[in-house]
């Protein structure tokens, strides 16, 4: 894959590997039903993904002011797009001490399909390392960091009517 974008090949790289069990695949206890269920769903795309996933075969992207991609439930390790490497977590943004920093978090988007974010189960240090350091340098690219910090807040404030909603 030809990747322009610094930021997003170091947080492909980083994310090539790990996955949220480590050496256990989390596919075989639901059925990978994160693949599954995206043949009809879409996958929201960082910048400078939109352009690698237009001439990639089994990939449609959904353009939009967040370009989406959709797949057909199967795809090459390698090509997947970041959602996929990152979920069921996401690097949030937080302000502490004057200073941005990465807090990795269970996406709440990721309750209702991923057994093990339901759960909140513990999952591979790695993989959570793995996640933080990705978003350490998607925060350094002024493009990503944007993309990071809108989709942060978004985040906190579903957490937060979650929270407020009880559930
Ligand atoms: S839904 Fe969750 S447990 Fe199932 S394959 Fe996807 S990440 Fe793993
Ligand atoms: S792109 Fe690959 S990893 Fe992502 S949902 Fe589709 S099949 Fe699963």
């Amino acid at each position: 894959m030809d990747i322009k974008n610094k930021s997003l090949r170091e947080a492909y790289a980083l994310l090539e590997n790990t996955t949220p069990l480590g050496r256990n695949d989390c596919g075989s206890v639901c059925d990978a039903y994160c693949c599954s269920d995206a043949l009809g769903d879409s996958m929201e795309l960082f910048p400078c993904e939109k352009e690698i996933f237009e001439t990639l075969e089994g990939f449609e992207v959904i353009d939009g002011e967040i370009p989406t991609v959709k797949c057909n439930g199967t795809c090459e390790r390698e090509a997947r797009p970041l959602a996929c490497r990152i979920y069921p977590l996401f690097p949030l943004v937080v302000y502490e001490n004057g200073a941005e920093r990465i807090r990795v978090i269970y996406d709440p988007r990721a309750t209702a399909s991923c057994p093990l974010c339901a759960h909140k189960a513990k999952l591979d240090r790695r993989f959570v390392r793995a996640v933080r350091r990705a978003g350490k340098y998607l925060i350094r690219d002024e493009q990503t960091a944007a993309h990071l910090r809108k989709t942060s807040e978004y985040l906190t404030e579903l957490i937060e009517l979650e929270v407020k909603l009880g559930l």
